[in-house]
């Protein structure tokens, strides 16, 4: 099988590979992966310095053009990469394919954004000095990504860091190498000069680390879990440098009895087990006000009764598997804590079997739970949602915040009082009237607040804020 190499200072590199396993058929492996080590790593790091200052000064024109005919090639290879996509982290093919489109679509918006940077002139307080402000790339930007967006996640982090003129060290999940050697090789093909852009796949515990003990890493752009996070955190406060997270959620989302019951239970049936319930935006606290919440459990259950759940790439399959055993346990095991904790398991939370090995779990849904139970606190990243049963929209409104986490907050409602009080009043950096908390555009802010998230907000024009830093300069007139 031929061995995807780590791309350092625009050579391939690499002898061991390790195996990328197909989770919805654990004998089938996508491909061979070179794993890096901490001086891969460091040579990395080194090949981004040196390419650094060619690159901060490149023609506007010459970023513009790779960029686009990177979104070109993403785009005009959808079905091709969009499967491997589902090969390697088992959402279903037309997620896959989705999410691939959305990765050529943030290329194509930085291509544009390249030529659209643009800065101040603004009259001095004194006579006769002029005060310019622009923006400068950053330096070095680290970027680290998990497993459960493989295309879009990398994206939406390389195309704004080479499109302000940062070079790049990018070191994905372990579980998910493909889709991030294949915008790699693109990118590489498409014209980057040298150092620009390296890849580094590897262990977190060892390249990822390298990473952040590094002093020539001025930024570093992390999403992931909240343990990892920390660490990221700590380390460049350590270094003095910039950072940025987007971590967990325990996002909830409202039905009220004036909700349109349809309505609600196809957002809460996507919120809760769409992209088999690994997405940080996925919703897990269902809180439904009492007038609705016996029709509304009723109607789950017929609809979670018809999903189907089997290998990501066959036609008719709405959920795919869990992306591998340790996920898989971890489902499990809250499911056994809910129940342990007197939530009622109305429907699903078994292991499958299907024609091929694989992680399939069949999607869960608690009721009777409370917002205190560890079921409702904690990030379970499963296809597993519990219902919570609230009196009226005050008591829904504090439960729905009464979280750590801020990423996204959802609402099923016809009130236009009450969407637009949850809009104002709900904590979290994304709120969703009648939609579901996950499925978001390309071209505007993504993030969240309290738990979840730290620093400026990735996409659209905001991504800017992280990828470059602001000058001040004064001139005598
Ligand atoms: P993770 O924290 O285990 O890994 C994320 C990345 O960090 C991986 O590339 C990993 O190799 C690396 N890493 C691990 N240890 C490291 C270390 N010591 N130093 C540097 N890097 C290290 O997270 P995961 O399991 O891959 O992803 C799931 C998590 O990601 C969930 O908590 C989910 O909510 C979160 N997530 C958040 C968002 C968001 O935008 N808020 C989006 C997707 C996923």
């Amino acid at each position: 099988m031929t061995l995807h190499q780590n791309l350092i200072a625009g050579e391939w590199v690499g002898t061991d590979g390790v195996a990328n396993v197909n989770p919805s058929n654990t004998n089938d492996v996508v491909g061979d992966y070179a794993r890096a080590s901490a001086d891969d790593a460091l040579a990395a790091i080194a090949a981004a310095k040196a390419a650094f200052l060619a690159w901060s000064r490149s023609g506007l024109l010459e970023r513009h053009a790779i960029l686009k005919k990177t979104a070109d090639e993403i785009l005009a290879r959808k079905d091709e990469l969009g499967r491997l996509l589902s090969r390697e982290e088992g959402k279903t093919l037309a997620e896959g394919i989705g999410e691939t489109v959305r990765a050529g679509q943030i290329f194509d918006f930085f291509a544009g954004e390249a030529l659209r940077l643009a800065g101040e002139v603004i009259p001095s307080v004194r006579p006769n000095i002029g005060v310019e402000i622009t923006r400068e790339p950053v330096g070095v930007v680290g970027i680290i990504t998990p497993w459960n967006f493989p295309i879009a996640i990398p994206a939406w982090k390389i195309a704004p860091a080479l499109c302000y003129g940062n070079t790049v060290v990018f070191k994905p999940a372990e579980l998910v190498p493909g889709c991030s050697w294949a915008i790699v090789d693109i990118l590489h093909r498409a014209g980057l000069p040298k150092g620009v852009l390296n890849l580094v796949m590897g262990k977190g515990s060892v390249v990822g680390q390298a990473m952040l003990d590094s002093p020539d890493i001025q930024a570093i752009t992390f999403t992931g879990s909240v343990g990892t996070g920390k660490r990221v955190a700590a380390a460049s406060v350590e270094h003095n440098r910039k950072f940025q997270l987007e971590m967990g959620g325990k996002n909830p989302f409202v039905v009220l009895d004036d909700a349109e019951l349809a309505v609600a239970v196809e957002a809460a049936v996507n919120s809760a087990f769409f992209s088999t319930g690994q997405r940080c935006t996925a919703s897990s606290r269902l809180i439904v006000t009492e007038g609705i919440h016996d029709k509304f459990v009723a109607a789950m259950a017929e609809r979670m009764n018809g999903l189907v759940v089997d290998d990501a790439l066959k036609a008719g399959t709405h959920i795919g598997p869990v992306v591998d055993q340790g996920q898989l346990n971890q489902d499990t095991d809250y499911i056994a804590i809910g129940k342990q904790e007197g939530a009622k398991l109305a429907f699903g939370g078994e292991l499958i079997a299907r024609d091929t090995p694989g992680f399939y779990l069949q999607p869960a849904l608690f009721t009777e739970a409370t917002n205190q139970m560890r079921i409702a606190r904690e990030e379970i990243f499963g296809p597993v949602a519990a219902v919570i049963r609230v009196k009226d929209y005050d008591e829904a409104l504090a439960v729905a915040n009464d979280t750590p986490f801020g990423l996204s907050s959802g609402i099923a409602t016809t009130s236009l009082k009450h969407a637009t009080h949850f809009k104002r009043n709900a904590e979290a950096g994304m709120v969703m009237v009648n939609l579901p908390t996950a499925g978001v555009d390309f071209h505007v802010p993504f993030g969240g607040r309290k738990g979840s998230s730290y620093g400026s907000r990735e996409q659209g024009k905001y991504a800017a804020e992280f990828y470059t830093t602001v000058k001040t300069a004064y001139t005598l007139a």
